[in-house]
């Protein structure tokens, strides 16, 4: 009888395993220049319109999170960046999958980010960024984020 309720618990925990394994993947880009992390401003859908996220985007079917997080650059920001390596901890979404964030820099140094699709972008510094209002997943990731800017 133990061993049996000892195996439906494996069972259990086996499932949910593979239920977070299998949730698609969102990559957010910590583009870092100068010491600062580059934000952007939604411009829809009306609940998010006005707070702030790191770009990125979903991770398309045989993408790698490297080669996604640098074309959702280039489609919301018009620069190439180059990922350095993950920060923080995967943030589940509302809508059952997971933001993971990889770090970044610009490509071309001298390049200037655009807001292609977005209201405005922002360079922040460590101390300004609790002063936005950021999406609630990227919320999470603030602490992670300052970090970040105060170790490079
Ligand atoms: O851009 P895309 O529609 O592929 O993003 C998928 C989901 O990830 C959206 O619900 C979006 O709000 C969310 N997201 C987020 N934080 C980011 C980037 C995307 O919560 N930095």
């Amino acid at each position: 009888f133990v061993l049996n309720a000892l195996a439906a618990r494996i069972d259990a925990v086996r499932e949910l395993a593979e239920s977070w394994a299998s949730r698609s993947i969102v990559v957010g880009a910590a583009i870092v220049h100068k010491g600062r992390l580059l934000a952007q401003q939604r411009s829809y859908p009306a609940p998010d319109a006005g707070r702030w996220e790191l770009p990125g985007g979903r991770v398309e079917p045989g993408e790698d999170e490297p080669t996604a997080v640098v074309r959702e650059c280039w489609e919301e920001l018009a620069v190439e960046v180059r990922p350095t390596g993950r920060v923080g901890t995967d943030v589940p979404l509302n809508n059952g999958m997971l933001l993971r964030i990889h770090a970044a820099e610009l490509a071309d140094p001298a390049a200037i980010p655009k807001a292609v699709e977005h209201n405005e972008v922002r360079w922040v510094t460590a101390d300004e960024l609790t002063d936005l209002d950021w999406l609630d997943a990227d919320q999470v990731l603030v602490h992670s984020l300052r970090q970040l800017l105060t170790n490079t």
